[in-house]
């Protein structure tokens, strides 16, 4: 048995050891940008002539990779391959599955720094947000293995003395795994290494804008770990391309899907439709957008709750589906707490993160999230106050990068408070009491994360049975979850409250069959 699950622990970069290892390995990226990566069908490589080309948003002049692009033919071919090669992997021990998650875990931990590295130049990641990343996605592994490991035996059933019964979590088929940009290792390691390693094979397709980070996790399932043909199909291509011939494809047996609540609510209909030849009832796994909430009262420390909410607001640049985008604020403390939320927001360093570990803020994803996010900065004037930013940065290089902006006395069923942004768009919304502000946290279709900062046992205790947020935390941020310790997903649009990294998760992934024998 395996030593117990513990948290991949994060890179200390005030040790200058591991900023000059972190260097080396932009270095070693940087060396190998611009090269072309290929599908995998079965174990074939295959390279396309259409290819997505990815770029960094610090620099969009620079390309990261060309990856090959997936037609609908390849999409379902990926699918019927996929199929033929469950029949021979869900009659692998469990236990053997297992043991190439933890390799796979091994191969990552190996080149840390690199996986982190990639994701600064292609996500615009932070040094530190790229490490937690890649250190979730071997926590992932990590703890997904040891969970098979649990759920792979006979379990307990109450069976009489009369009675030989066994109760087996047995393997689903072929599942589509769909991931977003925002954690692009760790959600797409995260999704296809539970499909995995319960026993099924799976069909990937990384999201567009991150589709080499995806690449590298192909190369590492197949090229290096070996897993074998067909259990790792890997089809990046555009979701408006291969995705409806993937969730409606009559092999296809489930869907995890992470992502925007649009698009997973296209899936979830979709796949609802029962397709001519197709055996069962599909299951979607859908985890979605997020609109999250953090309460103070007048009790609360506000210090602290002011550095959770400017981490959980502009962490990322505010990409997290569990970012804090409203700050609901009680009015005897509003204009305290503000004040140190600006206060923290300006020493916030926006600017390319590849330059060191000093950059708070990095790039937001795209052009035309920064589009969006602007057009939701105009909105905010005429809803409330620009308290700061509020403006695009423009550099020599034409990234997309955005000031931290808050606005403040936004209303509460305004657009600022109801759409989610997903970019650094703060909006805080001023509460009469507790109670008001209470009821303003759960005015949203989402339901993900949120928190209280308060110091009254009284105003906890409610918020534990009102606050309705599939992920609560109480006087600390709402982002950050940690795999084992904080399973996370979501209520309402927010999703089907998967509660990936959880000892429910993998139940997901199987079915459960009962084998009764008198003796
Ligand atoms: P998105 O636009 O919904 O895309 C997610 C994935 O779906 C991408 O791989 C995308 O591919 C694919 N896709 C697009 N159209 C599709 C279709 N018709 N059929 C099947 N797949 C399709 O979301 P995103 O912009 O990548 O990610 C941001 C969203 O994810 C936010 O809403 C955020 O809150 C949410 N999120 C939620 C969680 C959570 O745990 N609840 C975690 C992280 C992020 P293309 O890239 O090719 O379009």
């Amino acid at each position: 048995m395996k030593y117990p699950f513990r948290n991949e622990p994060p890179t200390d970069f005030t040790q200058p050891e591991n900023i000059d290892a972190f260097r080396r390995a932009l270095a070693a990226v940087r060396a190998e940008l611009g090269k072309t990566y290929p599908l995998y069908i079965g174990g074939e490589k295959i390279y396309t002539q259409d290819a997505i080309v990815s770029t960094n948003p610090s620099n969009p002049a620079e390309v990261i990779g060309r990856v090959s692009a997936a037609t609908p033919e390849l999409a379902s071919r990926a699918v019927e391959t996929a199929a033929q090669a469950f029949e021979n992997w869900r009659r692998v021990r469990y236990d053997e599955r297992a043991r190439y998650l933890f390799e796979a875990a091994r191969l990552m931990r190996l080149r840390k720094h690199m996986f982190s590295a990639l994701m600064v130049l292609e996500a615009g990641k932070s040094w530190i947000e790229a490490d937690y990343d890649t250190g979730e996605a071997i926590d992932f592994m990590e703890f997904y293995g040891r969970e098979m490991l649990r759920l792979g035996p006979a379990q307990p059933t109450a069976a009489p003395p009369d009675r030989e019964v066994e109760l087996f979590y047995i393997p689903l088929g072929v599942g589509i795994v769909i991931p977003p940009w925002n954690f692009p290792n760790a959600i797409l390691t995260g999704l296809t290494s539970a499909t995995i390693v319960a026993g099924n094979t799976a069909v990937v397709k990384p999201a567009s804008v991150t589709p080499v980070i995806g690449a590298w996790i192909a190369r590492l399932f197949n090229d290096e770990l070996h897993l074998p043909p067909g259990v790792f199909n890997f089809v990046p291509g555009r979701g408006g391309v291969v995705g409806d011939t993937l969730v409606e494809h009559p092999k296809t047996r489930f869907i995890v899907f992470t992502g925007s609540k649009e698009i997973g609510l296209r899936i979830f209909e979709r796949a609802a439709k029962t397709q001519p030849g197709q055996p069962w009832l599909k299951r979607t796994i859908l985890e979605m957008g997020g609109k999250d909430a953090i309460l103070v009262d007048e009790t609360a420390d506000l210090d602290a709750a002011a550095t959770g909410i400017v981490a959980a607001a502009f962490g990322y640049q505010g990409q997290k589906c569990s970012a804090c985008s409203r700050a609901i604020i009680v009015a005897d403390v509003y204009d305290a707490l503000l004040a140190k939320i600006v206060e923290r927001t300006e020493t916030i360093q926006v600017g390319d993160p590849a330059e060191g570990p000093h950059v708070g803020m990095g790039p937001v994803i795209e052009r035309a999230a920064l589009a969006k996010h602007l057009e939701y900065i105009v909105a905010g004037k005429a809803e409330g106050r620009l308290a700061f930013g509020g403006q695009a940065i423009p550099t020599a290089t034409g990234g997309y990068f955005l000031q931290p902006t808050i606005f403040t006395d936004i209303p509460p069923t305004g657009r600022l408070a109801q759409e989610e942004i997903f970019g650094p768009v703060l909006s805080v919304i001023k509460a009469k009491d507790f109670d008001d502000g209470l009821a303003i946290a759960n005015n949203t279709e989402y339901g993900l994360t949120g928190a209280v900062f308060s110091m009254r046992r009284d105003r906890l205790e409610r918020a534990r049975h009102e606050f309705h947020a599939g992920n609560l935390y109480f006087n600390r941020k709402c982002t950050g979850a940690s795999v084992g310790a904080e399973p996370f997903g979501g209520f309402n649009m927010s999703g089907t409250d998967s509660k990936a990294g959880g000892s429910d998760y993998l139940l997901l992934f199987t079915q459960a069959k009962v084998i009764s024998e008198p003796v």
